[in-house]
């Protein structure tokens, strides 16, 4: 039951009613017994930095921040998380008690859970990443801090120059790759979404194919994974992986993690 002294949480974007976010962290509030409530709150872009600053003065507990205001999150909190600072992206904003505001970004841990959830551990292996946005930037940050090797490759090859400049470690490869040779694949591209049946690479046999695209939970690149004897993992466990540590960050109480990939699926 929502009253006086319900805790608030929210996701901010634009667009962001379509957020599965909500769903998400209600059950998880509901399944640990806590008196909290998450809405979706679509902020226009160019306010992500007054929404951020207005968190203390409204008292709202904590939020996740989605695009386009990631980069005005990390400008806006008081203090950033070292993988937060380094990204200069934030996705996760907790309001501590003396009002103050800090910033993570949790995709990257994220990431790593889930993939390790489905019996892949990420450290010494050869890793594609596929696209150079905010999702790539964070997973090649995490997997370089786990001593794979990651390359990056972009249809822009200007955009993954960049992020190799930014994310220490990486190197570029070509676009686009037919099929990879690298152990682990990542689509951080939107290519597969929705009814878009298109796949970012060609998987081998044995090889590791992450999605991160989770609209449908089985794009054709996992269907097509499966085919050939690689190894899928879509990408609803590192929404739920990253949706908990932002849960925990708010609450200082272990994510149920059950529930929240009930929610999520
Ligand atoms: P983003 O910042 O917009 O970056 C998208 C990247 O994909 C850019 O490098 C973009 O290139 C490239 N791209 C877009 N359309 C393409 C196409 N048709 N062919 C080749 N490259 C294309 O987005 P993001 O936040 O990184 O998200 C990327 C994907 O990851 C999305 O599908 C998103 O849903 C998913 N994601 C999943 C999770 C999760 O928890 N599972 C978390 C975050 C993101 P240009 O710069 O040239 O446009």
């Amino acid at each position: 039951m929502i009253s006086g002294t319900t805790s608030v949480a929210a996701v901010i974007g634009s667009p962001v009613r379509h957020s599965r976010s909500p769903r998400i962290h209600n059950a998880a509030f509901v399944a640990a017994g806590l008196d909290w409530v998450y809405v979706a709150l679509e902020v226009e872009r160019g306010r992500g930095f007054d929404a951020v600053r207005a968190l203390p003065v409204l008292g709202i507990g904590g939020i996740n921040v989605t695009m386009p205001h990631k980069a005005d999150a990390a400008r806006a909190c008081d203090n950033l998380t070292e993988t937060a600072a380094a990204l200069g992206s934030v996705n996760t904003v907790v309001v501590n008690a003396d009002g103050s505001t800090r910033g993570d970004s949790t995709d990257g841990e994220g990431f790593v859970r889930s993939v390790a959830d489905a019996g892949l551990d990420v450290a010494g292996r050869s890793v594609l990443v596929l696209g150079a946005g905010g999702a790539a930037r964070a997973v090649a940050a995490a997997l370089v801090a786990r001593r794979a090797q990651v390359r990056v490759a972009a249809r822009r090859h200007r955009a993954a120059a960049e992020l190799a400049d930014r994310v220490p470690g990486v190197e570029v490869a070509p676009w686009p790759e037919k099929s990879s040779d690298a152990e682990v694949v990542v689509n951080a591209t939107p290519i597969g979404m929705g009814t878009d049946t298109a796949m970012a690479v060609q998987p081998r046999s044995e090889q590791w194919i992450v999605d991160l695209v989770y609209h449908p939970v089985e794009t054709a690149l996992l269907a097509e994974a499966r085919r050939v004897g690689a190894h899928p993992v879509g990408g609803l466990g590192m929404l739920v992986h990253q949706a908990a540590l932002s849960f925990e960050q708010w609450t200082g109480v272990p994510a149920p993690l059950a529930a929240m990939f009930e929610a999520a699926g």
